[in-house]
């Protein structure tokens, strides 16, 4: 960095995603201006909350709740808006960090993306959280004035930008504790140097705040005194009018609190910018007592599949705010809940270590469990619309469920939706309650099949007789799906089956007279098998009949405890080493390929039959093959024959 230095005034250059982060927001949000109030006023009252809890263990940082506040005022002709409050403050170092730079990993990801469609990149950076940067959506120019708590006078901070390349930070002295941000208004911005607009947006903004948020206004009042005239004197008067309500919203009785209020909250806790799927606000007494407001979100955060992805909920304890992003609260699976848990229970100088194993923080994190999920229950039972939104943007997460979380398998299963062979559509629209429900006569077994792609799964072979018996089978397409049905193993008391393994029997739903022609054509079919047997040796598991295909004269299955191609495919993905899968192959002796096969006299013709058809059933299974050329030449020999 070629930073210039003149006494103690440096100019310093953004981070590279700074730039980016200014340049798109500037570009994408210019509709949606009003929301830089609330990303400057939930900053200032997460300045409170952080002094409050620094205050904790250092007592004489502030005197009283009483003192902190949030004060807007604007000036008309200097064309600025200040916003200042008197919280945590900033020191240079906090300043250079947190305003010149995004901490997140992937953000510098996540931002090349977004510019290939500018069309939508104002959701997508709403999920972003754009946070300070907001204000150069209707500023030209920002200056940012702040002293860190417990700092001297002369050791505040000054830092300015034009929200272009660089900005300066220069030591000044400021008279109090806390931040004060100015913005110089573009043109376009000015509509909010008007006490009327001011008080609309900060209305909106800022009810659920904690701590009172005042603008400063000016009336006209009488002296007493009259003029010549007889009319009465006027004087300017000004002063700080509290536009909210101050109190913490989880802390009112949720009959006081409006579905808007709630939404704006969700906002100011989750800096997400869409409004929220659903929320749950609990007051707990009783072996616990605390206070939950857990909300599920829209849209699932961009980083949500990061390794270091924040997830966790806002822990208060006694009202007192304590950190951000407490995960103990909430298992993995359940990352996307947002809100916020006020426990009266824990100690005040709770650290995440202590946390960590607490037994208040267990059986906490056991009831925003099952909170969370029976409010997923309700939307699905009430509105399968929006359940179906959620599933789309969460239920790849929700499907780390069972394997996480032992306790709740069932509830977990029974909130999954999958695509199934009873609607002819790829979307994950179907409820295991549902498959159950059209469960034939005599099933006890929950049929699926898992592909790597719903064509590949509506296709495959498997399903064949499925289809003329009338069966149901989900399809399971998602990369997790091999991996969770290692944990799935029964819903409702019924076992899943994967269509592909041997031990699929579906003879029960076959008559005596179809069992008994199966029988006669095995054995006539006997040594045709032993044949290829023979021509493979171990190249494959077994060679078996199979009448259980129509269209298809081949196929492969895997042995019930052994690992399933899908499986397979996935540990390969991730680097592991993974055993070779051996293959039981099954042909279908009335298909006219098996049949021709089955004719062949001459060994070396008869072997590059099977070449063929175990080829075109390896590939049809594994949708690769391991040595295309091998089989390409089995066919032009039988072509060219
Ligand atoms: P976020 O709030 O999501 O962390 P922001 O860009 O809004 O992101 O702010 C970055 C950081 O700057 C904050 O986390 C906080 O540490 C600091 N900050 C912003 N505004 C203030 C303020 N009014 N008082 C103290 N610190 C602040």
């Amino acid at each position: 960095m070629n930073d210039t230095m003149t006494n103690n005034k440096e100019t310093r250059g953004f981070q590279s995603e700074v730039k980016q982060l200014l340049h798109l927001m500037i570009h994408s949000l210019y509709s949606n201006k009003e929301i830089f109030l609330r990303e400057l006023i939930s900053n200032a009252s997460d300045a409170a909350d952080k002094l409050r809890f620094k205050a904790l263990s250092q007592s004489d940082l502030y005197q009283s709740d009483a003192e902190l506040s949030v004060k807007l005022s604007f000036n008309t002709e200097t064309n600025t808006l200040t916003i200042s409050d008197n919280g945590i403050g900033m020191s240079r170092d906090d300043v250079i960090e947190h305003l010149g730079t995004i901490a997140k990993s992937g953000t510098a990801d996540f931002f090349s993306k977004l510019s290939e469609d500018q069309s939508k990149d104002s959701q997508l950076i709403g999920q972003f959280g754009v946070g300070f940067y907001s204000a150069f959506i209707v500023a030209d120019a920002v200056t940012v004035r702040t002293r860190a708590a417990g700092l001297p006078a002369d050791e505040a901070v000054q830092w300015h930008s034009a929200g272009e390349g660089d900005y300066t930070v220069e030591t000044i002295t400021k008279e109090s504790r806390g931040t004060e941000i100015i913005l110089h208004m573009r043109e376009d911005g000015k509509e909010f140097l008007s006490e009327y607009r001011l008080r609309d947006v900060i209305g909106k903004y800022s009810d659920h705040i904690g701590i009172p948020v005042s603008i400063w206004t000016e009336k006209d009042v009488e002296t007493g005194e009259e003029n010549e005239d007889g009319t009465k004197v006027t004087k300017k008067e000004g002063g700080w009018e509290q536009i909210n309500k101050a109190q913490a919203l989880w802390t009112r009785s949720k009959s006081d609190v409006t579905d808007e209020e709630y939404v704006e909250f969700y906002k100011h806790v989750s800096h997400d910018f869409v409004d929220p799927l659903t929320w749950s606000h609990n007051k707990v007494e009783g072996k616990n007592d605390y206070t939950s407001l857990l909300y599920i979100p829209a849209k699932a955060p961009w980083d949500m599949m990061n390794r270091d992805h924040q997830a966790g909920l806002k822990l208060y304890v006694q009202r007192v705010f304590i950190m951000d992003d407490a995960e103990q609260f909430m298992p993995s699976y359940l990352r996307f809940v947002k809100g916020l848990i006020d426990s009266n229970d824990l100690p005040l100088n709770v650290s995440r270590e202590i946390l960590q194993d607490n037994k208040i923080t267990q059986s906490l994190r056991n009831a925003c469990t099952k909170r969370v999920l029976s409010m997923l229950e309700k939307t699905a039972s009430r509105d399968e619309e929006k359940y179906q939104a959620f599933w789309k943007e969460f239920g790849l997460v929700l499907k780390e469920g069972p394997a996480e979380d032992f306790s709740n398998k069932e509830k977990i299963a029974g909130l999954m939706r999958f695509a199934s062979t009873h609607v002819d559509s790829a979307e994950q629209a179907v409820a295991l309650a549902s498959y159950i429900e059209r469960m034939k006569e005599g099933q006890d077994k929950i049929y699926y099949l898992t592909a790597d792609s719903y064509a590949a799964a509506k296709n495959s072979p498997h399903l064949e007789q499925f289809k003329s018996k009338g069966l149901e089978v989900i399809l399971m397409v998602d990369r997790i799906d091999e991996w969770l049905m290692n944990y799935l193993t029964e819903f409702d008391g019924k076992q899943f089956q994967s269509i592909t393994k041997a031990g699929l029997d579906l003879s029960k739903f076959e008559d005596e007279a179809e069992k008994e022609q199966q029988k006669e054509t095995e054995e006539e079919f006997k040594s045709v098998v032993e044949r290829t047997k023979a021509y493979l040796g171990d190249r494959v598991k077994e060679v078996r009949t199979t009448f259980k295909l129509a269209n298809t004269p081949s196929v492969v299955v895997t042995d019930d405890y052994e690992m399933g191609t899908q499986m397979a495919k996935l540990l390969a993905a991730a680097g592991q080493e993974v055993p070779e899968v051996k293959y039981i192959f099954e042909l279908n002796p009335n298909h006219d390929l098996v049949k021709r096969m089955a004719d062949e006299a001459d060994e070396d013709a008869f072997g590059r039959w099977v070449e063929v058809l175990l080829g075109q059933a390896m590939l049809s299974e594994r949708g690769a093959m391991e040595d295309p050329s091998h089989f390409v030449g089995a066919i032009n020999a039988l072509l060219t024959k």
